[in-house]
């Protein structure tokens, strides 16, 4: 497959044409940003461990039933995709609370949920993703009903399977973001990316931060954290 034109460069990832309209290739950069954009930032050697932790947690859900944009890994940095267009609703699942779940309702982080919780936000940069409900999303005609009702049920079986991944890696899934997006015929599959950079990860015993957090907050220590990741995902391999 040959890579052509730069498609869209977001904060992340660049995304490339190629010679077959189906397909694009994916390219993780090491650029980090945070606090809806205000922070800006780079984190070596971030890009080719997000590239290669998506592939393989998208493998493992693809083997588990789920669809996703998933086709083949390039390189270090780069990876073909099936083109869609991206609901633009993020869908973001917690266990635990932390974030902007804790500041908004005014709880500690750390609360462990009876319940996975699930939200949507708006994905729209200039009105900085507001949090909204699935009316919302119909009103605007973001997804249909049944799409909607897809998504959710998707999004929490994604959840099952990586909550008990990453325990056997001693890793504690606090929450996490998903995109999904609509292939030419109108299929939905997961996309976009499952990393540190998209989800809490926080060692099981300690308690210690292993994501994006250590960036978003200054708390230093933050490829440590990308590469430890990296080692419990893939050990020596
Ligand atoms: N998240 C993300 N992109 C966003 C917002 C959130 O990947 O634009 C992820 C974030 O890494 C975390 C989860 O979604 O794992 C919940 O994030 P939260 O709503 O607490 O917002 P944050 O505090 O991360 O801005």
């Amino acid at each position: 497959m040959e890579k052509r034109e730069l498609l869209y460069e977001g904060k992340a990832k660049k995304v490339y044409a190629t010679d077959d309209p189906a397909f694009v290739i994916v390219s993780y950069k090491d650029d980090a940003t945070a606090l809806d954009g205000l922070k800006k930032g780079s984190i070596l050697g971030k890009g080719a461990i997000n590239n290669r932790m998506t592939n393989r947690l998208m493998q493992l859900l693809g083997e588990q039933g789920i669809p996703t944009h998933f086709v083949r890994e390039l390189s270090d940095r780069e990876t073909v995709v099936r083109k869609v267009r991206i609901v633009p609703l993020e869908v973001i699942v917690r266990n635990i609370s932390a974030g902007h779940f804790a500041s908004r309702y005014g709880v500690a982080e750390g609360m462990v949920f009876d319940e996975p919780t699930l939200e949507f936000s708006y994905k729209n940069d200039d009105l900085h993703d507001p949090l909204l409900n699935d009316s919302h999303a119909l009103a605007l005609k973001l997804a249909t009903r049944e799409e909607i009702d897809w998504i959710r049920a998707c999004a929490l079986r994604v959840n099952e399977l990586l909550k008990a991944y990453f325990l056997e890696r001693n890793i504690r899934l606090v929450d996490f973001k998903l995109e999904f997006g609509k292939t030419a015929d109108g299929t939905l599959v997961l996309a976009d990316e499952i990393s540190p950079d998209t989800c809490r990860f926080w060692d099981a015993t300690t308690g210690e931060k292993l994501d994006k957090d250590r960036f978003r907050r200054d708390m230093g220590g933050v490829e440590e954290a990308y590469s430890e990741m990296s080692k419990r995902v893939f050990g020596g391999e």
